[in-house]
């Protein structure tokens, strides 16, 4: 049994005809999975929002409640991506909320999957990258509340560096934070991760996959974590809009298996986020997506 967590508000977000964030991924993503020939395999768990004191562990409290208000100036609004709407708060939080019940599904599971999350570009008291509040840091925070938790890994294989869960954690030494991302690409000012693997440009399956090796057994190894958040963005692919890698279907396959089975293997919980994929055709960028999820299925 896989458990899956997903709500519907992650798509209910009216954007203006031209914004580039394709936010009908979700519910292609949820529909296509109702539709799985394994389908009788996952359970799926709906998410409240999350509590605004858990929010208030990682952001200002300040900037929570401009963004609650609609009191964001136009400037740090445009830097996070979205017009403020009442629909967006929702989601948001619920986002968030999403991700903590996906820990905490993968600490009594050994692995669990999210049909959102990995806003990796929210800092401390701003919003980027249609990033608002940090999940990763968040629900990393809150599973650390635990005693039996003492240190968490946040993985990101997003193709942008997690350049806010960085910041984040520079002043948390029980969250590791390890970024494989194309260098020269967004965010253009990097932050200093517990671990970076800046790739080129161009890098293709065979070094990109024996890099994300490389990266998962030295930050596990080093740190014994008891948790793996891991970000399985899926904007490496050779044709995201805002990639520059060059990771084939097979390769993104291959990823989730070594990455889903390394910790399977190692008795290690796994609490999985979808991350970016920017592609304008739903169809592809959904089977891309839906590689985590094949990957687990096939591994249980
Ligand atoms: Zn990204």
């Amino acid at each position: 049994m896989i458990h899956c967590v997903y709500h519907p508000c992650y798509s209910q977000l009216v954007l203006p005809q031209n914004h580039g964030f394709p936010i009908t991924k979700y519910q292609h993503l949820y529909q296509q999975l109702q539709r799985h020939p394994q389908q009788h395999k996952l359970r799926w768990h709906q998410p409240d929002a999350a509590p605004l004191a858990q929010i208030e562990r990682c952001h200002h409290p300040e900037y929570l409640h401009q963004f609650l208000g609609n009191r964001i100036a136009a400037a740090p609004l445009k830097r996070m991506g979205f017009p403020w709407s009442e629909a967006l708060v929702t989601r948001t939080l619920t986002s968030v909320g999403g991700t903590v019940l996906t820990t905490e599904l993968a600490l009594e599971q050994g692995i669990a999957l999210h049909l959102s999350g990995g806003y990796h570009h929210a800092h401390y008291d701003f919003g980027s990258g249609y990033c608002v509040f940090n999940d990763l840091v968040i629900a990393a925070e809150v599973a650390l509340t635990r005693p039996a938790i003492h240190k968490v890994v946040i993985f990101d294989l997003d193709v942008h560096q997690g350049d806010g869960t960085a910041a984040l954690c520079q002043s948390r030494p029980e969250i590791i934070s390890c970024s494989v991302h194309c260098d020269s690409n967004f965010p253009s000012r990097k932050q200093r991760s517990d671990f970076d693997f800046g790739l080129a440009r161009g890098c293709q399956d065979d070094d990109y996959l024996q890099s994300v090796s490389e990266a998962l057994a030295l930050v596990t190894r080093l740190h014994q974590p008891d948790l793996l958040i891991y970000d399985a963005g899926v904007d490496v692919h050779h044709q995201d809009r805002l990639g520059h890698l060059s990771i084939s279907n097979r390769g993104l396959r291959r990823r989730e298996q070594l990455v889903l089975s390394y910790c399977l293997n190692n008795n290690l919980p796994v609490a999985c986020v979808i991350g970016g994929g920017y592609d304008r055709d739903p169809e592809a960028l959904t089977h891309r997506h839906r590689q985590l999820f094949d990957a687990a299925l096939e591994l249980l």
